[in-house]
């Protein structure tokens, strides 16, 4: 009787899946065919010289889980059976509508635990980099996958553009950022590197008027008065001829170098999604070269309402709005008292006798919380001071974690390096045994029952071991994060020179770093004889970039008498239980977040 051969784990075959979805009406609108995600995905198959299988779910809504989807669900099957050795998809959007990216990290986790490569149009998505489920987080800002992604797409636009041609509408003026060249909108590079500035700019702290500013310092021109002749519409119906630069029939006559950078120009471009690829005529979305990549474009969306906060209300008076933007942490305060979590208010007393940052509750008879009100001047710069130290604390912060035995219950990085790399020889040396064991069998020389029992107890080792080096990878993701988060405070302080600050930028530049303050007032015993103290809670906002939840904390104490007797305690954090859990939901929670909350 011949025996019934084992499987094993053999190498993955040289065959590429072919992934097409056309994930929305939209998509199919004015996305890439299916045709096109056909022909790019047979492209690289025939440069890698590797065989490939289509799997088509193109026309399928993609609302619902992998079992409604037929050409997803033989995929994973063929996944698991080690049928493909590559994925080729467009975009990681295309797997799913999943707005928490659950699905799509499912599908991650699956492709990576069988070994699979995945291509996107950037090139091949490097599963094993131990900062890929970092990068899926900081994408919207400053990830060098996405630079890459953008590369492809607007390469993708371009391509479409010169075959689809006529995308650049009907109008006098070219959006700026694009030239039309035969009907075809196509990237004006110049143009598009200003563009990507002034996101750029935005994201890291800046507003529009200050943006302009800038622009205009720098001796950048604007489209209009980069023409030298020709005719342009200014407005709805005035049409003005232009020659050598300046225009004629105007009856203001206007030097083409009169049209300067205005906030209002700046805010919209930030605003019209023809950066991210979205001509929009009429009701129609055109596609367009991108020049923004979505993700950072959606992003800087949500910062305007973030920001919004911080502005005056609209029935506020210009009075009310000039005493407001004197408090230079407005909008940032938040009375920590257990039960109140009020904010906390600038106030001023004509004498300026009294100048106090107080809880709201304060403002109406018998809701005061008990919390009392700090100095405006002691408390703007102490904040101001945590904000300009930062980088060196991130940097101290981190070489405490690299040099003690334990941090924080955790193990060292010196440790969990170890674990994984002895892991990964353990299980090196079990595959090996597993194929001796395999051959041993089908040389008969062990009989099935034998063969059986040492198996599963090499499986059962395997796991083991799979699961040790899962574990110490996670603690590392910490320690795999640091360049990343320094990369982002430098990012931050690059733009900014601290000595000559104006107080708009000091304010901008507090406010694209810290999330909020917490302030609770109490007996905290941290000093013995004195122990009244304000205990300051600062988050700063890196957590949206690199998940890492940094907070600066100070206690600062009063003598019996009220007064300030400094400083008692400084403690940098870096929290890494929201995600070091053992919970099985924590792939999710790395993934989320990637453009909900900014
Ligand atoms: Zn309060």
């Amino acid at each position: 009787m011949a025996r019934k051969k084992v499987d094993l784990k053999l190498p993955l075959p040289n065959k590429l899946a072919i992934y097409i979805r056309v994930s929305t009406q939209q998509q199919a609108k004015d996305g890439i065919s299916a045709l096109d995600q056909r022909m790019r995905g047979e492209k690289l198959a025939h440069d890698l010289g590797w065989d490939y299988e289509i799997y088509d779910d193109s026309g399928l809504s993609g609302t619902k889980g992998a079992e409604e989807r037929q050409g997803l669900l033989r995929l994973l099957n063929d996944v698991e059976d080690r049928k493909i050795g590559g994925m080729y998809s467009v975009d990681i959007d295309r797997w799913s509508r999943d707005a928490n990216y659950e699905e799509p990290q499912y599908i991650i986790t699956k492709l990576k635990e069988a070994g699979i490569k995945i291509y996107f149009p950037g090139g091949e998505f490097n599963l094993s980099d131990p900062n890929i489920e970092l990068m899926g987080r900081i994408k919207g800002v400053f990830a060098s996958y996405e630079s890459l992604q953008t590369k492809a797409r607007v390469k993708r636009g371009l391509e479409r553009s010169m075959t689809e041609g006529k995308n650049a509408g009907g109008g006098a003026m070219v959006a700026y950022g694009y030239d039309r060249i035969n009907k075809v909108l196509e990237i004006n590079e110049a143009e598009a590197a200003v563009v990507k500035k002034i996101f750029e700019l935005y994201i890291s702290g800046m507003g529009s008027f200050a943006i302009s500013s800038y622009l205009k310092e720098n001796g950048i021109p604007t489209k209009r008065n980069n023409t030298k002749s020709g005719q342009m519409r200014i407005g709805k119906k005035k049409v003005v001829a232009f020659k050598d630069g300046v225009v004629v029939e105007d009856k203001q006559v206007k030097q083409a170098k009169d049209f300067t950078w205005r906030d209002s120009v700046v805010m919209a471009i930030l605003k019209n999604p023809i950066y991210k690829g979205e001509k929009r005529f009429n009701d129609y979305k055109i596609p367009c070269p991108i020049i923004i990549e979505p993700r950072v474009f959606d992003s800087v969306q949500l910062l305007f309402s973030e920001r919004k906060k911080f502005k005056a209300p609209p029935n506020s008076t210009n009075h009310d709005r000039i005493t407001k933007n004197k408090f230079l942490l407005k909008g940032l305060l938040v009375c920590g008292n257990s039960k109140c979590g009020k904010s906390f208010y600038g106030k001023l007393r004509a004498d300026l006798k009294d100048k106090a940052y107080v809880c709201l509750s304060q403002k109406y008879k018998g809701e005061w919380c008990g919390n009392k009100g700090i100095d405006i001047d002691f408390l703007n710069d102490l904040v101001w001071k945590e904000c300009l130290n930062i980088e060196k604390s991130i940097i101290q912060h981190f070489e405490k974690f690299e040099t003690e035995n334990s941090y924080n219950g955790n193990s060292s990085i010196k440790e969990n390096l170890g674990k994984v790399e002895y892991a990964k020889e353990k299980l090196n040396e079990l595959q090996k045994s597993k194929v001796r064991l395999l051959r041993n069998f089908n040389d008969e020389k062990i009989n099935e029952s034998d063969f059986n029992l040492l198996n599963s107890e090499y499986d059962n080792e395997i796991k083991l071991y799979e699961y040790e080096k899962l574990e110490a990878e996670k603690k590392l993701t910490v320690y795999y994060s640091k360049d990343n988060l320094i990369k982002s405070v430098k990012e931050y302080l690059k733009s900014f020179n601290p000595i000559t600050a104006t107080f708009e930028e000091k304010q901008n530049f507090i406010r694209a770093f810290v999330k909020r303050v917490t302030l609770a007032r109490g007996l905290f015993w941290t000093n013995y004889y004195n122990p009244e103290a304000h205990r300051i809670y600062i988050e700063y906002k890196f957590n949206d970039l690199t998940h890492l939840r940094l907070s600066s904390k100070i206690e600062v104490g009063y003598k019996p008498n009220g007064h300030r007797s400094g400083e008692i305690t400084h403690e940098i954090s870096l929290e890494q239980q929201l995600w070091l859990g053992d919970g099985v939901d924590e792939g999710v929670r790395i993934l989320d977040n990637i453009e909900h909350k900014y």
